[in-house]
């Protein structure tokens, strides 16, 4: 099944498409991808807390709530940063910035709560209202397509779609675009309805310098996310390594580091001679071994 990711990791080089996904070849661990993970787990709890136990001064409280729940998700994913090998300074000066990120990002939330108790209403009331549904996966069997959608505000009946970012630059790329337009369609397919606007939460950006960037979903946004999905199914029929074309370009290598894939590329290293298996298909196996060992000792019971 294709995913956003699936889909732009192909349009950026069809190769490193088959090492991932055909090869199921693992990549190294990034800071980036491992903190990414847990400044989404920290604003997807902050709005489970329950708006009653926080009091006047909400500012204050929203700010110390998303610092504990980084730091929560930070020691819950311990091992993962310390596959990465970085210095503990190195590992404190990430916790940091992802820290200045969050709490910038609530300035966005304290708009949205200010608006709504500019209209009378309580922080409590505001705050459920404001609540987005977060982190949720949306399928499509007829494009055999899925993707998970970090945030769906639904104000006064505009739904917006909107994805966290913790890139370098504030701008919505072709690839963003692709991932946006296949989550409005998904959303179509679901609800029959097209939401109003897709975007991004470019995190360490405040509002005025494109910490929130939309787009306005039509019928052209759908129809493109359609048709690349359509495309990449087409080309990524073969198992064959010779359908999928090297593109080399400044991502192979760059001065302080190279693509994950680069000695199979160009340096001969041998390539498994089976695909690997994915973490799914481990499990699968693994309950499936489990479950034969319980239904036999259970017939032998029986005897
Ligand atoms: S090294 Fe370059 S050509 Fe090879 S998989 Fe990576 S991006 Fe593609």
């Amino acid at each position: 099944m294709q995913s956003p990711s699936s889909i732009n990791t192909y349009l950026q080089c069809p190769r490193k498409y088959f090492y991932v996904y055909k090869w199921k070849l693992p990549g190294s661990p990034s800071i980036h991808l491992v903190r990414g993970v847990v400044a989404h787990a920290a604003l997807e709890h902050l709005y489970s807390v329950l708006p009653e136990v926080i009091s006047d001064n909400y500012k204050a409280n929203l700010k110390v709530i998303v610092t504990e729940l980084l730091k929560k998700f930070w020691r819950e994913n311990k091992s993962d940063f310390d596959e990465l090998n970085m210095t503990p300074q190195q590992l404190d000066a990430y916790f940091e910035e992802t820290k200045d990120m969050l709490i910038q990002h609530l300035s966005l939330i304290f708009e949205k709560l200010e608006t709504q108790m500019s209209k009378g209403l309580s922080f409590s009331d505001a705050f459920r209202k404001i609540k987005p549904v977060c982190e949720k996966e949306y399928k499509s069997w007829d494009y055999y397509v899925r993707g998970f959608i970090d945030v769906i505000e639904d104000v006064d009946g505009k739904v917006r779609l909107m994805d966290y970012k913790t890139s370098k630059a504030a701008k919505i790329s072709d690839a963003y675009k692709l991932q946006l337009a296949i989550y409005a369609m998904l959303y179509e397919l679901e609800h029959g309805v097209k939401p109003s606007e897709v975007g991004i939460y470019f995190l360490k950006f405040p509002k005025s310098q494109g910490g929130e960037m939309t787009l306005k979903v039509d019928d052209e946004l759908i129809k493109h996310g359609k048709f690349m999905i359509e495309q990449i199914h087409a080309s990524t029929d073969s198992d064959n390594i010779i359908d999928y074309k090297k593109n080399e370009t400044p991502l192979c290598k760059w001065s302080s580091g190279q693509c994950d894939y680069y000695d199979y590329c160009f340096n001969g290293k041998p390539l498994p001679p089976e695909p690997l298996k994915s973490q799914w298909e481990i499990q699968k196996e693994k309950e499936e071994a489990e479950k034969k060992v319980i239904a036999e000792k259970e017939a032998s019971l029986d005897n």
